[in-house]
């Protein structure tokens, strides 16, 4: 979206102002949702040069001067040694906003060349290489949190590639813990849409770094996804945030997980219950949900967060 140039700039500054209120509402929303930061933490944020890792950086720091609690925030980067990475770019950046920071330096591409063999997408074992270092990195460091820059249309798109691909209804945790049992992952842009990230980028004017520096081919499953949500989200305004409702309201009783739900052994009551089954009835959706616009900043009305009616369960 392009900002419009002829805009006055003081229409500008109270756009990118609201964009600002609305970017760290939502992150503050998810970090008391999950219960993400606790007093004491020492959170580290994996900075990557794009604009996703960039803007969680920027609101953390911004929620974390006004936070009536204290944790610290330390930056790290990894420099996996791709092939004209422009290794000065993120130490300057951070070294210039007075964050504490760590550059750690491996040569994960040499690796990953060697393995994979030419036209194969590196990505899976450029990631688990990327994990293993990372996770050792938070271990030295001694966080005790480790933050992601995912989005919440990160979280959808992988929600739709699992269930697409393969067979699972799983999204992507806004709070976990690692697999490796140690440390605690969390999300704090869970709920914020991408579009938001990019508007953010702008207005920072953030060094970004691109990301295809390694040659890798995109995976197509991925950017198929990523096309069909920005789709819907334009000509469904609302469907999106509806979707991220979804995955904090889930019913199992309407589902077919028998791990989840005990279909083989419930009984009759005798007693009438809201969420028994219709037989043939319909289930009354509203329509349209009821969506808060707001002004995205380049003149266009956008879906702010859609108010959905939580059914008990
Ligand atoms: S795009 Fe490149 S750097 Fe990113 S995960 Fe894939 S191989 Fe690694």
């Amino acid at each position: 979206m392009k900002r419009d140039l002829n805009m006055n700039p003081e229409k500008i500054a109270h756009e990118n102002h609201k964009l600002e209120k609305r970017l760290c509402r939502e992150v503050g929303r998810a970090i008391v949702d999950f219960n993400m930061i606790e007093a004491g933490d020492r959170v580290m944020v994996c900075v990557s040069g794009g604009k996703d890792s960039y803007g969680l950086l920027d609101i953390l720091l911004k929620l974390q001067a006004r936070a009536p609690i204290h944790f610290e925030i330390i930056a790290v980067n990894l420099d996996q040694k791709q092939p004209g990475f422009p290794d000065h770019i993120l130490p300057e950046y951070l070294a210039k906003l007075g964050v504490k920071h760590h550059i750690e330096t491996q040569d994960t591409y040499s690796i990953v060349k060697k393995v994979i063999p030419e036209g194969k997408t590196m990505c899976s074992l450029c990631s688990r290489l990327r994990r293993g270092i990372l996770y050792r990195v938070a271990k030295e460091l001694g966080a005790t949190k480790i933050a992601l820059g995912h989005h919440r249309d990160d979280m959808l798109q992988t929600l739709f590639l699992n269930m697409f691909f393969g067979g699972k209804l799983k999204g992507m945790p806004a709070k976990l813990v690692s697999d490796n049992g140690e440390f605690m992952v969390i999300r704090p842009l869970a709920y914020v849409p991408e579009k938001d990230l990019i508007r953010w980028a702008e207005v920072r004017q953030f060094p970004i770094i691109p990301c295809t520096l390694c040659g890798s081919q995109e995976n197509l499953q991925r950017k198929q996804v990523g096309n069909l949500l920005r789709d819907w989200d334009k000509q469904f305004p609302g469907r999106l945030e509806n979707m991220l409702s979804a995955l904090q309201n889930v019913v199992p009783s309407h589902l077919m997980d028998r791990r989840l739900f005990p279909f083989e052994s419930i009984e009759v009551t005798g007693e009438a219950s809201e969420d028994g089954d219709k037989a043939f009835d319909e289930e009354p959706l509203p329509t349209p949900a009821p969506v808060i616009t707001e002004d995205d900043g380049a003149g266009n009305t956008v879906a702010a967060r859609a108010v959905i009616p939580i059914a008990a369960h």
